[in-house]
């Protein structure tokens, strides 16, 4: 039988691009439909976006700092109209990048939706048709609300970085790293931002120690936040009674730019679980994702979808019908973009260079990109103990860069040891940077480095990572 192309790829985001610019690289033919941006979230309305908005809000503190190493500097107002045009014209300069790499890869693109109609043929929505010999499913996740009457008032992440004007006051809802990473973002930016959390603690699935000191710094800073706390009622501030006056002192300054009452990010009276009642400018939600697996008719032809909207894919990514297969966060497996990538390399080797290549999700280092960042790889303190005995090394302590302009920020350097196999098998790191860092321990942990490989290595000196190669003593064994 012959089809169109040899690869149709539904979905042009970290994955999806990745896996067909590496099938185009074989000689295949291949066809991607997007019907959004190129870039998908990672560029358009996630990891990019928010990096720049995470330095955007670090230079807040920096005047205050400068002046304690002796600059004659001033404090400076924060111009979100400035920046947001950059943003965008960057965002629109990578979204031209990535159809220059898939056009000149010889991928054709169909800005378009696509759906499946059939195991080898997809529908696009301007009316055209593809018949296709494998089909990758590459359509992502997005940002979900909660089933509460009026959620429809609150932002969603992808709302954030088209904000006209931004608000005075928000209130965040979730403690995942979305939510922490934009509730310092927001801070940082100058906005007064409460954040509600149904949890015990922020970041649930990060050690312990890490969450809680990034918790208590966030807290420093000025962010609101309450845990154990949740929304039980959202109303539009101008409709509830005794708070038209409330909303309207913040209203009146930015009536042009800030949406209208009854819009999505229009000013929300709330009530929460401690009774407490209050009104923000604006409420952000950031209480989970969903993968996009809907409307792509992908039951009707017998892929099975998981309880939470997932692809269900085997560990080549392949669905239950074998000409299907899924990968990045529509698999809802680890939802990184450099994860959705991998998954994308490994789809094409299997599946076009004859090497059946599994994607390997162990030992994954993420970072958090709050105010100090976190970073992590491997097992955390709790997980690791109901494995096997382990050692626990830790540090905490004042940098020498902010200790010395008279800040009280605290750094954690964090590694669990195996007892009887001496490999370290966790590293977490609560610092300015910790990101950068853990990629580097991430290589050593991978290559299952033990905790005297990490003492033989000479520090770095003076660094906040030369502790991680300096802790002599267990702080605790169990
Ligand atoms: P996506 O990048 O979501 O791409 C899917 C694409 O498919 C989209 O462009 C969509 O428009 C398109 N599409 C969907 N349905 C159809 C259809 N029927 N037809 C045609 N096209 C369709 N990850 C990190 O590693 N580091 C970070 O710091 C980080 N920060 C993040 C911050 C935020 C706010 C968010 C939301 C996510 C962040 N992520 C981060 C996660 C990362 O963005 C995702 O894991 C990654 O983008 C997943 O890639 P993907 O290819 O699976 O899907």
């Amino acid at each position: 039988m012959s089809f169109d192309v040899d690869l149709f790829v539904i979905g042009g985001g970290s994955g999806g691009v990745r896996a067909a610019r590496m099938a185009a690289a074989t000689g295949a033919k291949v066809a991607l439909a997007e019907d959004s941006r190129l870039g998908g979230t990672c560029v358009i309305r996630g990891c990019v976006p928010k990096k720049l908005m995470v330095f955007a809000s670090t230079f807040r503190d920096m005047p205050t700092e400068a002046r304690a190493y002796g600059w004659d500097i001033a404090d400076g107002g924060f111009d979100w109209s400035a920046f947001r045009g950059k943003l965008h014209a960057e965002l629109d300069r990578l979204e031209g990048v990535y159809r220059r790499l898939l056009e000149g890869s010889g991928v054709v693109v169909h800005d378009a939706r696509a759906r499946l109609v059939d195991a080898h043929t997809v529908a696009l929505s301007d009316g055209g048709r593809v018949t296709a010999k494998h089909i990758l499913v590459a359509t992502g996740g997005r940002p979900e609300r909660p089933d509460l009457p009026n959620a429809h008032l609150g932002l969603v992440s992808d709302d954030v970085f088209l904000l006209e004007k931004l608000p005075k006051s928000v209130l965040i809802i979730g403690g995942g790293f979305i939510a922490c990473e934009m509730a310092c973002i927001l801070n940082g930016l100058g906005v007064k931002v409460t954040q509600f959390y149904r949890g015990a603690q922020i970041l649930r699935g990060f050690d312990d120690e890490a969450r809680g000191l990034v918790a208590e710094a966030m807290k420093e800073q000025g962010i609101d936040l309450h845990l154990g706390t949740n929304i039980v009622e959202m109303a539009e501030a101008a409709a509830v009674k005794g708070h038209e006056a409330e909303m309207g002192a913040d209203v009146s300054q930015m009536a042009d730019l800030l949406p209208k009452s009854g819009e999505k990010g229009c000013p929300v009276w709330v009530k929460s679980t401690n009774g407490h009642e209050a009104v923000f400018d604006a409420v952000l939600f950031a209480t989970g994702r969903a993968p996009n697996s809907t409307g792509l008719g992908l039951e009707d032809l017998g892929v099975a979808i998981g309880r939470r909207g997932e692809i269900v894919v085997d560990d080549y990514s392949q669905t239950a019908v074998p000409s299907i297969y899924a990968i990045g966060d529509v698999t809802n497996r680890v939802n990184l973009t450099p994860v959705a990538i991998r998954e994308g390399m490994a789809f094409s080797k299997t599946v076009f260079e004859g090497e059946p290549t599994p994607v390997d999700h162990d030992l994954i280092p993420a970072a958090v990109f709050t105010q100090p960042e976190l970073g992590t790889v491997g097992l955390t303190e709790e997980a690791a103990r109901d494995q096997e005995p382990i050692e626990v090394y830790a540090t905490s302590f004042r940098p020498m860069r902010s200790a010395f302009a008279g800040a009280n920020a605290r750094v954690l350097m964090k590694l669990i040891v195996s007892q009887k196999t001496r490999k370290v098998l966790g590293c977490h790191i609560v610092a300015p940077e910790a990101g950068e860092m853990i990629q580097m321990a991430a290589i050593a942990v991978k290559m299952g480095a033990t905790k005297e490989d990490f003492d033989r290595t000479v520090a770095v000196h003076p660094t906040m990572a030369e502790e991680l190669v300096t802790m002599r003593a267990p702080v605790r064994r169990g």
